[in-house]
């Protein structure tokens, strides 16, 4: 028979264990593709790791700018679009474990010219806009959508590379035509979550961080794209 003080220790033990922190895991490449939405196909890829604080997302991508872009334009969208889209996608959701503990989903863009996820070609007014075609003038929203898809994620709207299945419009989504009024999903991050899930071993679940973001929800820095040494100058 098991004392009191028994019991006692192994209550102990097992608030230790819940409150206790997931253990941090490395930075992981996820990538794949998606063949065949409603006639669309296209690679998806991202890194995704857990710090100490915070899940990690990043998508590299390289811009290869069209005949007639100049350098000092290229930058100034390459600048906006990177702390406009993290803004979008960072600390909107959390992972968190049993325990209670939050580890808020950070994402990361990321412009290289080495090491890249994806090459990007940015013209100047090209008439079509998708993952791997950008334009100057598009907004941090369009820019967001297509990050998106790096991700993986379909689109959410009638005539776009939708899943399989039933259709819900949800024109606020980031992932409705022209990325919405930008609005990150639950259901946009359960690759993310599968994977914590599967590093893990713990049940954790995402919930919502508040509304423009938490004191959980640190900003990624943003970094400087610099084509010449293929170095983002990230602090
Ligand atoms: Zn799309």
């Amino acid at each position: 028979m098991i004392g009191e003080r028994g019991v006692t220790l192994a209550g102990l033990v097992l608030v230790l264990f819940l409150a206790a922190p997931a253990a941090a895991q490395p930075r992981q490449t996820l990538s794949g593709r998606i063949e065949g939405a409603r006639g669309h196909t296209w690679r998806w890829a991202f890194d995704v790791g857990l710090e100490r604080d915070a899940v990690r997302v990043r998508v590299t991508v390289h811009p290869v700018p069209t005949a007639g872009v100049g350098r000092a334009e290229l930058d100034r969208a390459l600048a906006r679009w990177e702390v406009e889209v993290e803004r979008i996608w960072s600390g909107t959701w959390a992972v968190r474990v049993p325990g209670g503990r939050r580890y808020p989903v950070l994402l990361d863009l990321a412009f290289a010219a080495r090491g890249e996820h994806h090459q990007v070609v940015v013209s100047r007014s090209g008439d079509r806009v998708d993952a791997v075609h950008w334009r100057l003038g598009d907004a941090p929203a369009v820019v967001a959508h297509e990050v998106g898809h790096m991700l993986g994620l379909y689109d959410e709207y009638r005539d776009g590379a939708r899943a399989p299945g039933p259709f819900e419009p949800d024109p606020e989504s980031v992932m409705a035509q022209g990325g919405g009024r930008g609005r990150v999903r639950a259901r946009h991050f359960q690759r993310i979550l599968s994977w914590f899930r599967q590093r893990t071993g713990l049940e954790a679940e995402l919930v919502p961080l508040g509304e423009g973001g938490d004191v959980l929800a640190e900003r990624v820095p943003p970094g400087r794209y610099d084509s010449s040494s293929g170095q983002r100058g990230e602090p």
